[in-house]
């Protein structure tokens, strides 16, 4: 007899809530949960389609080692002893250095995050490669910049904004924010509020706006430089919010005053009058802004998010009701890197810093292959799939052959797993107590803990429980003493304060605090996940607390206790607190406590922004002269995190799309085989030929190239992106400025 239960989707950031039907140890059925606060019962294709992701044929039950060309079956003791002594002889003969992880959770179990990054500081590195660092660098250290800390992550207050501004954003289908499709038809509706998208394409967002321009594809950090200008021009800056919340700005304004915007607007190929007036609005209107991978991962990356809060300051629009706010959080999704502190870490071949304490993905292979002493040697790899995910498949491939160990804890036997030495099978998202920091909103702070729904069929583990036993192997945790692991057993009050009382006389228990409580508190309540949730919200600081309590939370010593108990008891997620929505600014935390626009790294290459340099960037050259967009959202991809085809059979999913102007041009024909070739290699594709595609730009989705029981499923398009071709101070890779050529075939 089967069951519905509360849980969450694992496939994006927005964490939907989900009921499940589960019967016979299966998920049979999903629908919407209606009790999550967040999600009000919303669900996208990809969420119905969840099982998919839980049952397959290549979900990994026992640790693997590999002989030869083939895996073996060894133990787990077996599996963590060989690693930890492999761990040991590698960062004992090159330095802390050699070792990386890269994991974090992906998009549903971030908890395993707290044991990879102790296992990674136990070995003395601090090279933590994520997802993150392939997408977000330039925007987090521009709110570093900007407010002071990168973590205080700007995002739109939509609810209460009269416009809502989409680039680079196709959130009809990517979504980003909670039901994004459905906030996004109420905006279009609405004949008090509007919807401004500025997208090359005619993408489904587009489709539904109230003002769509459609702007040339890579010149997006161009026309926000254009409009800034427009706007000084005009006087139509807010000179009292200027004087009030932002510094810097005399620093940045000579580089607008004299700068031609109409003809940047008209190499955007824009019209001048329609650009004008949407300036207009933007100086008369309460709009908040939601840019995305197409800003993110295009031309000038961390330069067009710098502008873009250049604009938003100079329309008074940050961190003010309706504009770009700061939210709260239980957990901020990274901490605070300052590269301009000589103790930060560089990679070691290409110099990049991190961000949000994450390291770009896109220089790893550099970072393998290369010939410096301190070279990585080992990495271990988690809730990341960077053979599928990450820029140029080939240099991976070419990077991790070289390693001397890599080890992979998965679900499945991924494209990484099968390079591995070691494949360490893990729990789903759906086998263990688990959640994300992702889904912000503003001003409630939301969170859901997973429980664990099925049970799992072999041997895998919580990839924090993997972790915990390769450090207790490398002797990296102290030793526990008994009266800890006895209290652990009893109330959680007399285990706080016995903790404490250990923690106060071994120094080494801070730094492996994940580690002791999944070894103490973590086999009384069956994971070390709940444990580690159980220490962070008993040392939650002062900014939490203070929301929690507007939440309805009591103010006491036994807070933390108070939410871990409410978490527990709502499986359907719960609003742990609640920020001041009146009181943004407040959070700013800069020396001068204004919200800060001159970051003197971005001053070059702002000035040396114009219509001309522009033209000759951007000139198409003979041999790629079309722009490839490696990366289309669809509800027909979710990463890489579906391994069973089965939920696009009959689906026409992966394709390169192209306009029918330029199909003509070539003499390519809908549903026809095409060669797309590129800097990087070269894949064959059919052809989708579609006003979805802007003329000069052709686009391939991402998450496909799936290696499914000796099949092939779609176009990997990492094949066609190089590692290389990336903004030059951060390492995003430019995804959807990848010049190629089609031919045919
Ligand atoms: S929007 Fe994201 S989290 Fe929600 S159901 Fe779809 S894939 Fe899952």
């Amino acid at each position: 007899m089967g069951e519905w239960k509360k849980s969450g989707c694992v496939l994006c950031a927005q964490n939907c809530g989900l009921e499940l039907f589960i019967e016979n140890n299966r998920i049979e059925k999903v629908k919407g949960d209606k009790d999550n606060p967040r999600s009000r019962g919303y669900v996208c294709r990809k969420g119905m389609n969840v099982s998919y992701h839980q049952h397959h044929d290549q979900r990994l039950t026992h640790p693997l080692k590999k002989k030869g060309d083939a895996f073996v079956k060894i133990s787990w003791d077996e599996a963590i002893g060989e690693i930890a002594d492999k761990l040991k002889a590698i960062t004992g003969a090159h330095g802390p250095r050699s070792f990386a992880y890269m994991g974090g959770g992906g998009q549903g179990c971030h908890f395993e995050a707290a044991f990879g990054t102790s296992l990674m500081k136990g070995l003395g590195s601090r090279y933590h490669y994520n997802a993150v660092g392939q997408e977000f660098s330039g925007l987090f250290w521009v709110f570093g910049r900007v407010t002071g800390k990168q973590y205080n992550f700007l995002m739109p207050d939509e609810s209460r904004s009269d416009m809502l501004v989409a680039t680079g954003w196709n959130g009809m289908v990517s979504h980003q924010i909670p039901r994004a499709p459905l906030v996004l038809r109420e905006f279009s509706k609405d004949p008090a509020r509007i919807l401004l998208v500025i997208d090359p394409r005619k993408s489904e967002t587009a489709e539904i706006a109230d003002i769509h321009l459609a702007l040339r594809p890579g010149t997006d950090a161009l026309l926000t430089k254009a409009m800034i200008a427009i706007i000084l021009r005009n006087g139509w800056e807010k000179r009292e919010y200027i004087e009030k919340y932002v510094s810097g700005f005399d620093q940045v304004r000579a580089h607008f005053t004299d700068f031609d915007a109409k003809s940047a607007v008209a190499f955007c190929e824009l019209d001048y009058d329609k650009v004008v007036e949407v300036c207009g609005l933007f100086t008369t209107r309460n709009w908040s802004m939601h840019p995305d991978l197409g800003i993110y991962m295009n031309r000038h990356s961390t330069l067009a998010s710098y502008l873009h809060n250049v604009l938003m300051a100079v329309c008074g629009r940050l961190a003010v009701p309706g504009g770009n706010i700061i939210p709260g959080t239980l957990m901020p999704l990274g901490g605070h890197s300052d590269e301009r502190d000589e103790k930060t870490w560089r990679t070691v071949e290409t110099n990049f810093p991190p961000v949000l304490g994450y390291y770009p993905p896109n220089a790893m292979p550099e970072e393998i292959l290369s010939d410096k002493p301190d070279r990585l040697r080992a990495v271990c790899v988690s809730g990341a799939n960077p053979l599928r995910s990450f820029a140029d498949t080939t240099a991976y491939e070419r990077a991790f052959a070289r390693l001397d160990l890599l080890v992979t804890s998965e679900l499945a036997m991924t494209e990484t797993a099968a390079l591995s030495h070691y494949v360490l099978p893990a729990r789903s998202g759906y086998e263990s107590w688990d959640g994300t920091f992702f889904p912000l909103t503003f001003p409630e702070i939301y969170f859901q803990m997973r429980r664990p729904l099925v049970e799992p069929d072999g041997e895998q583990l919580e990839v924090g429980e993997i972790y915990t036993r390769i450090a207790d192997a490398m002797g990296l945790i102290p030793a526990i003493p008994d009266s800890l692991h006895e209290a652990a057993k009893g109330p959680r009050a007399a285990f706080g304060a016995e903790l404490m009382k250990f923690a106060m006389s071994e120094p080494r228990a801070l730094k492996g605090m994940p580690f002791i409580l999944a070894k103490t508190l973590g086999k009384t309540l069956g994971s070390g996940n709940l444990a580690a949730l159980w220490g962070m919200l008993m040392t939650a600081p002062k900014l939490l607390r203070e929301n929690a309590v507007r939440a309805g939370f009591k103010d006491s010593p036994l807070m933390g206790e108070e939410i871990f108990q409410a978490v527990l008891d709502h499986p359907e997620g719960l609003w742990i607190g609640k920020c001041d929505p009146d009181d943004n600014m407040s959070l700013v935390t800069t020396e001068d406590k204004k919200l800060n626009v001159y970051a003197p790294e971005m001053q070059d290459w702002l000035r040396d922004l114009d219509t001309a340099s522009e033209k000759r960037a951007m000139e198409p050259g003979a041999e790629f002269p079309l722009i490839l967009n490696a990366g289309r959202h669809m509800s027909m991809n979710a990463n890489t995190l579906m391994r069973n085809p089965e939920w696009n059979s009959g689906k026409r999913a992966c394709t390169l799309a192209m306009h029918p102007d330029d199909a003509a041009e070539r003499g390519l024909a809908d549903g026809e085989k095409v060669r797309v070739r590129t800097q990087a290699g070269q894949v064959d594709v059919e052809l989708e030929v579609t006003e979805a595609a802007r003329r000069g730009q052709v686009i391939i989705p991402h998450g496909f190239g799936l290696d499914y029981n000796g099949n092939v499923y779609g176009v990997n398009v990492n094949r066609l992106t190089k590692n290389t071709h990336r903004d030059h101070f951060l390492g995003t890779p430019l995804h959807r400025y990848v010049p190629c050529r089609v031919e045919k075939l």
